[in-house]
């Protein structure tokens, strides 16, 4: 086995602390069935802010980042020491054995463990991982791009492809235009599908429409006037943006008959919905949570081909030791994404307890 850095940096993020804890930690041989992966990229997500928030509930300390890449720098026993060496993307999600898992459908399940949100993530120059969660990338790609993959362009895909069935010629209504929302407006393009997307901001507007949006308007513009942009019949509905009811109530009011309607924003608040308003539509409501190891692997084929751009999503870089500054990038809307990239050379980075 190659020999081991003696320690990294990992980044906590603490209850009721809003900077994250730099800590230095020893590095230890990987587990039986793990990889240790060397982190050479992290974004920075909506999700982490939700989770410093008490989104998922009483997480914290935990190191946030679920959505990362990295190299494989040893396996522990039971694993195939093939890994070794080869660049990988992290699936966020380790599930235990289930019909969910075996189906194809690991996101789901009782006991799935979220890395950065259950177990440590990857704001560290190590994360230690199932071997089973690892997606080989060959030949590699900037780990910034695969990074990204791993989650604001896989979580659109599966609500899109796995949920939402789109299918070419359908309308596609997009609400939120962010880290998640922007990309299911390509990829809804890439599947064919007429793309109205629905945002607020010149900027974030502006570049749905060079991502593949036939129509730009804004949320405040209502539901009347979406519809009609639409010509009248919206199928697919994919709302994006968390904690909003304005917005969950809009995603019901523009869906057109027998439209799907698909939640992929987070929000913890009720709003109010009738029985006859899904029945005189047959509106079915979907919930769609997270993506696959297969979702991973497809949007990753999808980038190196050219029919999705990541462009928008990697152009905003910082060391890792700048997560809190990125993390109020975010939080104050400045930004879609920031990619965290362990600076190993820069004496800063070592600087940690
Ligand atoms: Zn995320």
């Amino acid at each position: 086995m190659t020999e081991l850095p003696a320690d990294g940096i990992a980044l906590v993020m603490r209850p009721g602390v809003r900077e994250l804890e730099v800590r230095r930690r020893l590095v230890t041989p990987p587990r039986a069935g793990n990889a240790l992966v060397r982190v050479d990229a992290v974004g920075v997500c909506g999700s982490d802010i939700f989770l410093q928030e008490g989104g998922f509930g009483d997480k914290l300390p935990v190191v946030p980042g679920h959505e990362a890449a990295g190299v494989v720098v040893a396996v522990g026993d039971e694993a195939d020491a093939t890994w070794v060496g080869r660049q990988v993307a992290l699936y966020y999600i380790d599930a235990p054995a289930s019909r969910w898992s075996a189906g194809d459908r690991e996101n789901l399940g009782p006991d799935v463990t979220r890395m950065g949100v259950d177990v440590d993530g990857a704001f560290a120059d190590f994360v230690e991982r199932p071997v089973s969660t690892l997606v080989a990338v060959e030949p590699p790609l900037d780990p910034a791009v695969v990074a990204v993959a791993t989650d604001a362009l896989a979580t659109p895909y599966h609500a899109l492809t796995r949920i939402a069935r789109v299918s070419d010629g359908e309308t596609l209504a997009v609400i939120g235009l962010g880290g998640i929302g922007s990309n299911a407006v390509q990829i809804g393009r890439h599947l064919g599908a007429r793309v109205i997307a629905i945002g607020r901001g010149e900027a974030k507007m502006a570049q749905a429409r060079e991502l593949g949006a036939a129509e730009v308007i804004a949320s405040s513009a209502g539901a009347d006037a979406i519809r009609d942009l639409a010509g009248g019949q919206i199928d697919v509905v994919l709302q994006c943006v968390g904690e909003n009811t304005d917005m969950d109530r809009l995603a019901i009011d523009i869906a057109g008959y027998a439209a799907r309607v698909v939640f992929v924003g987070v929000s913890l608040s009720a709003f109010p919905i009738s029985a006859t308003e899904l029945i005189w539509r047959e509106l079915s409501l979907h919930g769609s949570r997270g993506f696959t190891r297969a979702d991973i692997a497809d949007v990753i084929g999808l980038v190196r081909s050219g029919a999705l751009t990541t462009d928008h999503l990697t152009r905003n870089r910082r060391p890792l030791i700048e997560a809190d500054a990125a993390l109020a990038d975010l939080r104050d809307g400045r930004v879609l994404r920031t990619v965290l990239i362990p600076d190993r050379e820069d004496p800063d980075h070592a600087v940690a307890q």
